[in-house]
């Protein structure tokens, strides 16, 4: 017997199984198929493993970073932080997570528990500045934290900061290897690819890929309700200046076919009723991206067809939240 030892868990980013919603399609009498990209099967737990692992190993191969020396950084909302501090532990970086607001207890913890230092934006004197005198603006906000990074930079430490936002290696990562997996799982035989947009990475990475083998297949953006704030990970950029639309979507209108629009009792909806039919148990992302997948399987059209379905992370991460309080 050949042995079967992983010398790390970054070994195990990627290549997560897609899923069948018998049980869904089922209940809610869809035609369509709906398969589920169930990102939870990463190491760490999220569909971020995928880009943080990519931007630390490409930093480290360009001579950016050293373990021990540098210190990662990161300004997120939760599953890249947790990412980012698993990572980092593993190959012996320092790591610092600037939290925004709102996000969920356990996730604080997590990252805590991996080592990093955590500070919410708000306990970071000079963003506390900023955002009053902003009325709360978070771009300016995250602009005030790129100085502060930049000057202890110049005060010589060592730091790396990841910026999901704008790091190219993002989208890239998803390109390689989501779109790749979709692609192949499917043998090629996709109707349509749901996804949530946070960043954008994962919409941009996985339509470039697709849509590169068969520009038919359609690639649809689900974007939460200007007034859905419960639906944390992901972000509205229809209706938002454009300075604040994801850097991997802004002038690539072309990465996406449609825009459906998710609130949130309907997304809650979905990821309670996937857990009970098919015993997937996911975030609210999940949910939003489920719900939309769903409108798109009610369409004759799609009858008989595949429609894959991008679900980040875990519900196990929103047990402190609304979702599954019933
Ligand atoms: N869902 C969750 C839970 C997330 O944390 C994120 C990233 N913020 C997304 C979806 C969106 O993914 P992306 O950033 O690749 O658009």
């Amino acid at each position: 017997m050949a042995k079967q030892i992983h010398e790390s868990l970054t070994e195990l980013v990627g290549n997560t199984p897609l899923v069948r919603l018998h049980g869904y399609e089922k209940k809610l009498g869809l035609k369509a198929h709906l398969l589920a990209k169930v990102e939870y099967f990463n190491p760490i737990g999220s569909i971020k493993d995928r880009i943080v692992l990519r931007i630390i190993e490409d930093a480290e191969r360009e001579g950016k970073i050293k373990p021990g020396e540098t210190t990662l950084i990161e300004y997120t909302s939760g599953n890249t932080g947790i990412a980012v501090s698993a990572i980092g532990a593993m190959k012996g970086y320092k790591v610092q997570i600037y939290l925004q607001e709102g996000v969920s207890q356990e996730r604080l913890q997590v990252m805590k528990a991996f080592g990093a230092k955590v500070q919410k934006i708000s306990e970071v004197p000079e963003i506390q500045d900023a955002l009053k005198a902003t009325n709360n603006d978070f771009v300016a906000a995250t602009n005030i934290l790129k100085q502060h990074i930049r000057d202890r930079q110049a005060a010589g430490e060592s730091i790396y900061f990841v910026d999901q936002m704008i790091n190219p290696k993002n989208p890239e990562a998803h390109h390689d290897t989501t779109g790749v997996e979709i692609w192949e799982q499917t043998d090629g035989d996709l109707a349509a690819v749901v996804s949530a947009v946070g960043t954008g990475g994962t919409i941009r990475g996985i339509s470039d890929y697709i849509k590169a083998q068969n520009p038919a297949v359609k690639v649809i953006a689900v974007q939460p309700a200007v007034d859905a704030a419960k639906l944390t990970g992901i972000h509205n950029f229809t209706d938002v200046p454009v300075e604040r639309v994801p850097v991997s979507i802004k002038g690539r209108e072309g990465v996406y076919d449609e825009i459906l629009t998710a609130t949130v009792n309907p997304a809650f909806e979905a990821a309670r009723i996937v857990a009970k039919t098919d015993g997937v148990l996911v975030g609210n992302s999940s949910g939003a991206a489920l719900w939309g997948a769903t409108e798109i399987a009610k369409r004759p059209e799609y009858a008989g067809k595949n429609i894959v379905v991008v679900f980040p992370d875990t519900g196990l991460r929103y047990l402190s939240t609304d979702l599954f309080k019933e």
